[in-house]
């Protein structure tokens, strides 16, 4: 086997130089490696050929940089190190089997678990804790509905019980993705607010025929499913299909969304991770004045049962 095919390509967009899961990201050139580390050692070493490192910004295993200082088509970028390099963070094989960022992935069962959460599992149930409000802002963003306070229980209690926390590639990329895929799967509707002309509100009028949405005074924007005359059989969400793919050497994380009505569905959607969205809304303070103090208070509430 060759050099570059030991070595697994990540997505060229960014690196880190700081073992710590808010660390700032770096972009694959010159410019940003000059910035991010001065040059200096461990991240640049090696005689007489000079090589450069960051760390992989999700497993956080050495990253060797291709092509800073000679140019290399299409452009320089970022190969997973699978072994230890002088100076920088063991490398870890686990997490370096599990990163969503290696293009050479291999699929794994979403019932995969961990017997015992690793430690970087443990500090993302802290980024939940402590960051639910941002968690549940990239959720409903991504869903279209707003949910309320018992919704959300009902979500953290449901990822914690089905043990999503011990999924081997959760991530500070996935982790609002993966937190609705375990958490938010069979959730009810009944009674949430759905984005008014959305997809999925379209999809739920043209369906079912009992179902009213309700337009509060807080926002015009959305309605809250209600039933209308009659009965109203569940209208619930559906998670499958999480999976790494890759292309041109990048790696991407997606799954799917149902809405089922009636044991039919009535909806389906792709779903994207974006990835790098919640570290760089943890390392800002934009929203920390819509903390919502009752699901705080469930947050930690769950997360106590995990002893944190
Ligand atoms: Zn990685």
């Amino acid at each position: 086997m060759s050099h570059s095919q030991a070595e697994g390509l990540i997505s060229v967009k960014d690196v880190v130089f700081e073992l710590s899961i808010f660390a700032q990201e770096y972009g694959v050139s010159e410019k940003q490696f000059e910035l991010g580390t001065g040059r200096k050692y461990p991240w640049e070493q090696g005689v007489p050929r000079t090589k450069r490192y960051a760390l992989c910004p999700v497993c956080n295993n050495p990253v060797r940089l291709v092509g800073l200082y000679k140019s290399v088509k299409p452009k320089p970028y970022g190969a997973h190190v699978a072994r230890n390099v002088p100076g920088l963070p063991a490398h870890n094989d686990h997490r370096y089997a599990n990163c969503p960022r290696y293009v050479g992935i291999t699929p794994i069962n979403e019932n995969a678990r961990y017997d015992e959460p690793e430690p970087h599992q443990l500090e993302l149930c802290q980024v939940l804790r402590d960051n639910i409000h941002k968690i549940i802002y990239v959720a409903e963003s991504t869903l279209d509905i707003r949910g309320t306070v018992n919704f959300w229980r009902k979500c953290i209690e449901k990822f914690v019980g089905s043990k999503g926390y011990l999924y081997p590639r959760i991530s500070i990329d996935n982790l609002p993705w993966l937190f609705l895929y375990f958490g938010a799967n069979q959730a009810d509707l009944y009674r949430q607010n759905v984005k008014l002309n959305s997809d999925m509100h379209r999809a739920i009028v043209s369906n079912c025929s009992n179902a009213k949405f309700e337009i509060s005074s807080e926002s015009a924007q959305y309605g809250a499913l209600v039933r209308g005359d009659g009965y109203l059989d569940n209208i619930s969400l559906r998670f499958t299909g999480y999976e790494v793919v890759s292309r041109e050497n990048t790696a991407y994380e997606k799954m799917t969304i149902y809405v089922d009505f009636r044991d039919r569905e009535i909806y389906k959607a792709q779903l994207d991770v974006v990835p790098s969205l919640l570290r760089r809304m943890l390392r800002s303070r934009w929203d920390d004045n819509k903390r919502n103090k009752a699901l705080q208070d469930v947050a930690t509430e769950v997360m106590a049962k995990l002893g944190l």
